[in-house]
């Protein structure tokens, strides 16, 4: 868990994803024969064959390609205004109903947290003393939102520019079976193919495997799909979270998964549909080792199977999915026993192919 909390803890909005990669690189040693980072940011392991047989090695290995994006929803700098208040663009959809009275991070130097500067956002406008009724019904937009540094103007401007991400903070807690943080969404996924990874070098597997971090996924799925040009895949998984909806205040019918059944097959989402023979066979590895599984559709929303699935001629595409609720929140949960199941059903799925 100590590799999740880093993980979720270190900031990396769509563009600025460079902590998050150093991070990764400093936990992989030893277990790929190539890393490597492509012009738009992505970083690329790959770990090649170990045949099982003599036979086996004289045959070309599948190439898979995983998955996995490193980019958080955020900020940037986008105004300083005559008293320091920082004005914000998004990089990634926020839901602003939950920006109110947020503690977030100015990150002037995206390799150096040393410089980061501790703020608080709030939408401006009265406080709820002085607010009419009409006032507290209003819902912000992101452009209302202020960043207060706490700084006198001319501080701020000599440490702040244009450009400089912006996260939102909160801390990493087990509550219950689960964890919860900020960008569960997708760090998770991160971690689960560095396990995955870990779990499948303890022995021989035929298959070539490329482990691509991507970037600005959040954005439109754009490192995913420059990767899988480059890279040329037989076949490319996905992994990311989901939706639950199995919380009070929604019907039944609008469930996407539950959350504690395990792993969630993706049939289809808003930007892909999951190639039928690789959901089938990630669904008969799940129950051939009893890992628990369930099928999902998710109605609106994406993942990097949409960008693999249509890069070059196209490659037969899939998404594993964890189940998450709260999902773009600080208090994105996820139970321990999906998160393991995501982990063991990825591993084993490579051992096989
Ligand atoms: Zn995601």
């Amino acid at each position: 868990m100590k590799l999740l909390e880093q993980l979720v803890l270190t900031p990396g909005v769509p563009g600025r994803e460079h902590r998050v990669r150093k991070l990764i690189q400093s936990q992989i040693k030893g277990l790929f024969d190539e890393v490597r980072t492509d012009a738009l940011g992505s970083l690329i392991c790959v770990r090649n064959a170990r045949p099982k047989t003599k036979s086996g090695s004289k045959k070309k290995p599948l190439r898979i390609m995983l998955a996995a994006h490193m980019d958080q929803i955020g900020f940037m700098v986008r105004h300083i205004d005559d008293k320091g208040f920082l004005r914000v663009n998004a990089v990634g959809g926020f839901d602003t109903r939950n920006l109110f009275a947020r503690l977030v991070s100015v990150c002037p130097d995206v390799n150096d947290p040393k410089k980061d500067l501790p703020g608080v956002m709030n939408p401006g406008g009265k406080p709820v003393h002085i607010a009419s009724a009409e006032d507290r019904k209003k819902v912000p937009e992101v452009e209302d939102l202020t960043i207060d540094l706490g700084l006198p103007v001319a501080h701020v401007k000599k440490k702040v520019k244009l450009g400089d991400m912006v996260v939102l903070r909160a801390p990493f807690e087990k509550i219950g079976n689960t964890v919860v943080s900020q960008c569960m969404d997708n760090r998770i996924a991160c971690w689960v193919v560095i396990e995955a990874i870990k779990k499948l070098a303890k022995s021989k597997h035929n298959c070539e495997v490329h482990c691509v971090f991507t970037v600005q996924e959040e954005v439109g799925l754009r490192g995913a799909g420059t990767a899988a040009y480059g890279i040329r895949p037989d076949i490319g998984i996905a992994i990311d979270t989901t939706l639950c909806c199995d919380t009070p205040g929604i019907p039944s019918e609008l469930r996407v998964t539950e959350q504690g059944k395990g792993a969630a097959l993706t049939i289809m989402d808003g930007a892909s549909i999951a190639d039928l023979e690789l959901l089938e066979t990630f669904e008969s590895v799940a129950k051939k080792t009893k890992t628990p599984h369930q099928r999902s559709i998710l109605p609106r929303g994406g993942t990097d199977a949409g960008a693999v699935q249509r890069a070059a001629a196209g490659t037969k595409a899939f998404t594993l999915s964890c189940p998450t609720r709260y999902i773009h929140t600080v208090t994105e949960m996820v139970h321990l026993a999906d998160l393991n199941a995501c982990r063991d059903l990825l591993a084993d799925y490579l051992a096989q192919a």
